[in-house]
């Protein structure tokens, strides 16, 4: 899980708090007048200033928990107007709780809500944490806080908490939220094996003290199920999105309180069992593949240097090589194209006709342009991740399933219900129609397997690993079969491998191995001179830049052009790296042209840490975003960029 899905507060030594936002008063208020009573969410002060960063020119050794003493009286006025409003609870959310810790962060809670504690009289306060399991020393602070009465806990991601609260206890008189209901994934509750827990906790905190819960906020599923009209009964009946898990939460509590709601109960019991034994969830051949491909290890036999070499006299390329990340701009036409064709208003061969002349345009205008490595531009693709799940078995689509992503974007992640397999070749056809169009190699385009999964809600009946070595199956038959074709570029985009990467640092090395190490299994079986590119959105990379080598690929292009000093202290701190590599030279986030000078700056900033004959020269990421009109300037200084450089490195 990522937490740079947030607008990164930077703070520094200078900084004056004050209250500005009401919206939380507000919005108890709106709420109240329309007779609803609400908890007010306010994110707790200790975990704000841990999910910060320095600003700019801050001194590294300055610590955002100095910041505590200034913050916390701005916080005294919130709750003030809160309590005033009538709020009877507040919610902080403390989700850093779940991190590795250490003594001085710990302390900081122990503090903010000592110091916080007169402010909160007379309220209840709850403290939630979620995502992971809260560290036993993490507990113990988060249950000895003052004035705090309530403390929320993930149950779900957090599969060793019930353990804990078990082998510590719990305080006496406070209560114990228990998020039992998966607030991230979009499957139906297992409603008895939830009650068994809902009951274990009950001995423990008492009845009058355990409120049912999600185990994080509803902020990451879609709203509701009714909504959608496309998937079949079956399916639905294993699915809850945010309605159906409030109602699961309401008949949890009701169940221990009142009396079980026996039909609910059994409903889903009968659901639960349906999906277990589902001949659409398991294929047994897929499920023999993929765990035979983990125990042995999957390496190209040739060093990437000498493959480098056998590439380069099969693609003779130039110095510096020009190349770009995929996507071209996604025309309003294009939209129309892939939509009327989808309604089937226009046949199979007048979208292929449309296709491919979109296609021929994009090879034509990357050969004017003069780029070396040419891509056909992925017309034909909605989206990276769901492009691929719609010709994979295993997955389903949700057609009203919006979760919000990055502040104000949404994204609607495919479902992968069951094992996965590649009934037929899902690019080739349009790879190879755009190598016939030209000379110059075109680069094959895939989605890896990392990145499919971690944009997918998972399935929760399988471990994250073994459905993502399955993808890597159907990937690696992909490769091939381009190999085949005669693609002999082939990128296999990695752009969410770091957003999969757990919280917990004892967890994070398992990750990236298995990551890793599906990312290979796509791209080892291939020649020599076949060259694997990978693309990867985020630059903020130096931490696992060990597991990037360790992918293995011949050419890595990366988002670098927002923070490319952070990305060249790497090298210059002495990383070794033999494989090709493309920083990304300028933003595409942004519609400012960048001028050639600006590159070429780029460019040589990069040269000064890294080898010349491993330098790759493209933007930092696909352009669908932009216009022709943006893109086309944008890459011609790009180009003369790196052919002014070529020059110059051959003069020198
Ligand atoms: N190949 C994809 C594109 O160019 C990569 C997108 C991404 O990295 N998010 O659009
Ligand atoms: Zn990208």
């Amino acid at each position: 899980m990522d937490w740079s899905h947030y607008i990164v507060p930077e703070l520094g030594p200078d900084l004056k708090f004050s209250y500005a936002s009401h919206k939380t008063v507000a919005e108890y208020k709106e709420a109240k007048e329309l007779g609803i009573e609400t908890i007010p969410v306010l994110i707790g002060p200790v975990s704000y200033l841990l999910l910060s960063k320095l600003a700019e020119g801050v001194e590294i050794s300055f610590s955002l928990l100095s910041l505590l003493q200034k913050i916390i009286p701005v916080y005294k006025e919130v709750v003030s107007e809160l309590k005033a409003a009538g709020a009877t609870w507040v919610q902080f959310d403390e989700p850093t709780l779940v991190l590795d810790l250490d003594s001085d962060q710990l302390k900081a809670f122990t503090d903010a809500y000592t110091q916080l504690e007169e402010s909160l009289h007379g309220l209840n306060v709850l403290v939630e944490t979620y995502f992971a399991d809260v560290p036993s020393d993490a507990y113990r602070v988060v249950t000895g806080l003052r004035g705090v009465s309530a403390i929320g806990f993930d149950l779900v991601h957090g599969e060793k908490t019930l353990k804990l609260i078990q082998n510590l206890g719990f305080p006496p008189n406070k209560y114990l939220f228990a998020g039992v209901v998966d607030g991230r994934n979009i499957w139906a509750n297992d409603l008895s094996a939830s009650l068994r827990t809902l009951k274990t906790l009950e001995g423990i905190a008492g009845k009058e003290k355990l409120v049912v819960s999600t185990s994080c906020s509803l902020l990451h599923t879609p709203v509701d199920l009714v909504n959608e009209t496309k998937l079949d009964s079956e399916i639905k009946s294993w699915l809850a999105f945010a309605a159906q898990k409030i109602m699961e939460v309401n008949e949890l509590a009701k169940a221990l309180r009142v009396e079980k709601n026996e039909a609910f109960f059994s409903a889903n019991a009968v659901a639960q069992a349906s999906r277990k034994s589902s001949p659409r969830v398991n294929d047994k051949a897929v499920q023999e593949a993929a765990s035979a491909l983990m125990g042995s290890d999957h390496q190209r036999p040739t060093p990437v240097t000498s493959r480098l070499d056998a590439q380069q006299k099969k693609l003779n390329l130039p110095i510096l090589p020009t190349t770009t990340i995929g996507s071209f701009p996604q025309t309003m036409d294009l939209r129309r194209i892939r939509r009327e064709y989808k309604e089937s208003k226009i046949s199979e061969a007048e979208y292929v006709k449309a296709i491919k002349e979109e296609i021929s345009k994009v090879v034509q205008f990357q050969e004017e342009l003069d780029i070396d490595v040419l891509v056909h531009g992925e017309p034909e693709r909605n989206d990276m991740v769901e492009y691929f799940g719609e010709q994979l078995k295993g997955f389903a689509f949700t057609v009203n399933g919006w979760v919000q992503s990055y502040g104000s974007r949404c994204v609607k992640p495919p479902i992968i219900y069951g094992d996965v397999s590649r009934p037929k070749p899902m690019t080739v056809f349009w790879s190879t129609a755009a190598q016939s169009m030209t000379t110059r190699p075109i680069k094959g385009m895939l989605t890896g397997p990392v990145t499919i999964l971690n944009w997918s809600f998972v399935r929760n009946d399988r471990l994250r690993f073994e459905t993502c070595y399955q993808i890597a199956l159907a990937m690696k038959n992909e490769v091939e079969d381009l190999e085949a074709a005669g693609i002999s570029v082939i990128q296999i985009d990695e752009a969410a491998l770091r957003e999969g990467l757990p919280l917990r640092k004892s967890e994070q090395a398992f990750y990236l191995d298995w990551a890793v190490h599906a990312f290979r299994i796509t791209s080892c079986y291939v020649k020599d001179t076949t060259q694997i590119h990978t693309h990867m959105c985020y630059s903020n990379f130096n931490d696992i830049i060990h597991s990037i080598i360790d992918m293995d690929a011949d050419v890595v292009t990366i988002e670098n052009s927002r923070s490319a000093e952070k990305l060249l202290s790497v090298f210059r701190e002495g990383v070794r790296y033999h494989a090709g590599i493309g920083p990304g030279v300028y933003d595409i986030h942004s519609p400012r042209i960048p001028s050639t000078e600006e590159i070429g700056d780029s460019i040589n900033k990069m040269l000064a840490v890294l080898e010349k004959n491993v330098l790759w020269v493209n933007p930092d990421c696909g352009l669908k975003t932009r216009k022709f009109s943006e893109v086309k300037p944008a890459l011609a200084n790009m180009v003369a960029a790196a052919q002014l450089l070529r020059t110059q490195l051959a003069s020198a």
